[in-house]
């Protein structure tokens, strides 16, 4: 299958190639020809398949022409290697619960698929990734990449602005990941990636490349699970919703675009922190971006999400198609930190300040019909040590592959927020 630029329909690339460049030309999305359907015979039988075995008979329309069957099955094996469980939270409330990967949040399975894809290039020269991080992206892509062949990865992130946990993800893993401590703001880490990718000479010569949530290899890959999540629940015949805690809208149009394959999904809900762009956009029909406000659910933390266009895309612009799809809900960090002390005391289940704000939509909406309702738990809470704990007032133990992290020794490069530095840095890299 071809993906054609959102702002050019003539502009077209296959699957690696729109993987390649990140972006089509104008910082303009790619978006797939057209969106595959499939036979109702998949949808019964996909309880008796593994998760590798959903995720290729799922992703191989889009991959075709670009990889043959058997490298998309190594792929898949690769990547597909961790449980995607759904757990019951309570009645008629259920968690996915994505954070049973390497870096504990769902962004591991977009940064994994990205990675096995870029190492099934035939590559001529190196390719160097730029990634600019407030914490869980870095984490994802570094150890998504860590130890392929022909690829170096620079993870670029504001000094003293991610949190201890998170920095050793990232930090401590040496080999071909070059972390960049930068004197500024994570805003300062987007604009010294974006100056190298418009810088020609640099973006020649050292063959760059994105690992951005826009890449179509890390976004379509996540629609696999919810698929996963309808093949576990499906045998109890009712209808389901989803929740998905909301950012940069990647998690939300993964699984809109699972819906418009024919997966039986009734609703979306689109849970925010205090940036309620989507939800006030859900409201009134006006995309209003502005700029983001700080919160206890920092990852979602972004004021004009970069996905929106492809939310538009897959409803052909239509404001009434999308409203009778999605609605949106917002919460304050209060609210947030009371959804995670009244779900710990009522079920015992521990839930991160961004799963939680999908928890709490998810039981404001649809459980009364008797639906079931999903939500996305899209990190888990250990990564949010401190808050939680002083949230729920106890001490939390942290998984083994997070404690693991934090034994290790850190090592990182510094570097100015100007980008002469930054580029004079890239050359000595060459
Ligand atoms: C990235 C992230 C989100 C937001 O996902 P988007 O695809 O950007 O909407 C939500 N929760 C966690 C834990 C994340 O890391």
């Amino acid at each position: 299958m071809n993906f054609y630029s959102i702002k050019d329909k003539n502009h077209k690339a296959s699957f690696t190639q729109a993987m390649v460049n990140g972006l089509a030309p104008n910082q303009a999305l790619y978006f797939p020809e057209y969106i595959p359907e499939f036979s109702n015979d998949f949808y019964e039988n996909m309880a008796n398949m593994t998760l590798p075995e959903v995720a290729k008979h799922v992703l191989w329309p889009y991959v075709e022409g670009s990889f043959t069957e058997a490298q998309l099955e190594e792929i898949v094996n690769d990547v597909f290697t961790f449980d995607i469980p759904v757990v019951k939270v309570e009645e008629g409330i259920y968690a996915l619960e994505l954070f049973h990967g390497p870096t504990l949040a769902f962004k591991d399975v977009g940064a994994r698929f990205l990675a096995k894809s870029m190492q099934m290039l035939e590559k001529s020269d190196k390719i160097r990734v730029l990634v600019a991080t407030s914490g869980d992206t870095g984490s994802a892509v570094a150890n998504g990449f860590l130890g392929i062949e022909g690829t170096e990865v620079f993870v670029l992130f504001p000094k003293g602005k991610v949190s201890e946990l998170q920095q050793k993800q990232f930090t401590t893993l040496g080999q071909n990941i070059k972390p960049i401590s930068i004197e500024g703001t994570f805003d300062d880490c987007q604009r010294l990636v974006k100056s190298a990718f418009i810088d020609e000479t640099i973006n020649k010569d050292l063959n760059l490349t994105s690992a951005n949530s826009i890449n179509v290899a890390r976004w379509i890959p996540q629609s696999v699970y919810y698929y996963w999540a309808y093949a576990q629940l499906s045998k109890q015949n009712k209808d389901i919703t989803v929740a998905v805690p909301s950012g940069n809208l990647g998690n939300l149009t993964s699984g809109l675009l699972a819906k418009k394959t024919g997966l039986p999904i009734k609703y979306f809900i689109a849970s925010s922190n205090n940036n309620r762009i989507v939800p006030e956009f859900l409201k009134s029909g006006v995309y209003t971006p502005k700029p983001s406000v700080s919160t206890i659910a920092n990852a979602m933390d972004v004021g004009d999400p970069n996905n929106f266009p492809r939310l538009q895309e897959i409803y052909g612009d239509d404001y009434e198609a999308i409203k009778a799809d999605i609605s949106g809900l917002s919460y304050a960090d209060e609210e947030i930190r009371e959804i995670m002390r009244t779900c710990y005391k009522e079920n015992k289940y521990l839930l991160d300040p961004h799963g939680a704000t999908g928890y709490e939509a998810s039981k404001r909406c649809c459980t009364k019909h008797g639906d079931i309702v999903v939500f996305l738990e899209t990190a888990h809470p250990g990564k949010f040590q401190e808050e939680v704990e002083r949230t729920i007032g106890e001490a939390m133990v942290l998984p083994e592959r997070l404690e693991a992290f934090v034994k290790r020794e850190a090592s990182f490069d510094e570097l100015s927020a100007a980008y002469d530095t930054f580029r004079t840095y890239l050359l000595e890299h060459k």
